[in-house]
């Protein structure tokens, strides 16, 4: 447990400074009680880059709910292969998996916002709690500019949901940025983006953007925009 003078203290000290800061004092400060949740996006790619850096063994792991494009699980493959490292990849229940099939039909998600949100639960949430069994913090790619729901996430927050230290090194960082240090760095990155995916999640939930679009416009794209989010992020 961390006060909240600790944590407005950190989000003082390190704001405007290099994300490898901060994130050398959470990988320090923790051990192997930080890891790094992954969807293998650009700003994850460029934290993991980051973090090996630091440690050539940090914990970074990857939710594998079933439903990923052959891109994204051809991106695991090659970072591994790359930094010579195996993410931690947990996948859904299958008693829990085959139940909300059975029930509702494997496509669920699109019939209503509730149904979107079970799907949710069961192929990212519950393996993303299992996953935090064995941590104190956990460090995200999250940035202030993604998207209405993101605009008043801090560098460091205490996540009532989850009960952990979450630590958002890129929160300020711009997209330009991060494309910056990928290209430089020589990240592995998915080639989705490419081909107008600007964010990318579960296949049948994402689709293309139009040059110009809000970059998380094609997630969810039948819903609000402020129901755009799986969960993982939410405020309680
Ligand atoms: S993003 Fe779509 S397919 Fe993936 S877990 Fe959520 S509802 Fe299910």
């Amino acid at each position: 447990m961390i006060s909240k003078a600790e944590i407005d203290r950190l989000n003082a000290d390190y704001a405007g400074r290099p994300p490898q800061e901060l994130l050398r004092y959470v990988m320090e400060r923790c051990g192997d009680r930080v890891a790094l949740s992954s969807s293998l996006s650009i700003e994850d790619q460029t934290l993991t880059d980051m973090m090996l850096e630091i440690n050539p063994q940090p914990r970074i792991f990857t939710l594998d709910t079933g439903r990923l494009f052959p891109e994204t699980y051809q991106l695991i493959d090659k970072t591994n292969l790359r930094y010579g490292i195996k993410l931690e990849v947990f996948c859904p229940q299958t008693e829990a998996l085959q139940q909300m099939v059975r029930d509702n039909g494997i496509n669920l998600f699109y019939e209503s916002i509730e149904k979107r949100h079970l799907c949710c639960q069961v192929r990212k949430l519950e393996p993303l709690s299992r996953a935090f069994r064995t941590l104190d913090a956990w460090v995200c790619g999250l940035r202030r500019a993604q998207s209405v729901t993101r605009s008043e996430m801090r560098l460091v927050e205490w996540d009532d949901a989850h009960g952990l230290l979450k630590v958002n090194p890129l929160i300020e960082w711009s997209e330009a940025q991060v494309w910056e240090y990928v290209r430089s760095h020589h990240v592995p990155y998915n080639q989705l983006h490419d081909k107008g995916y600007p964010s990318i999640g579960c296949e049948p939930c994402t689709r293309s953007v139009k040059p110009g679009d809000d970059i998380r416009s094609g997630r969810w794209w039948w819903e609000d925009p402020q129901h755009r989010e799986c969960g993982l992020h939410a405020k309680h």
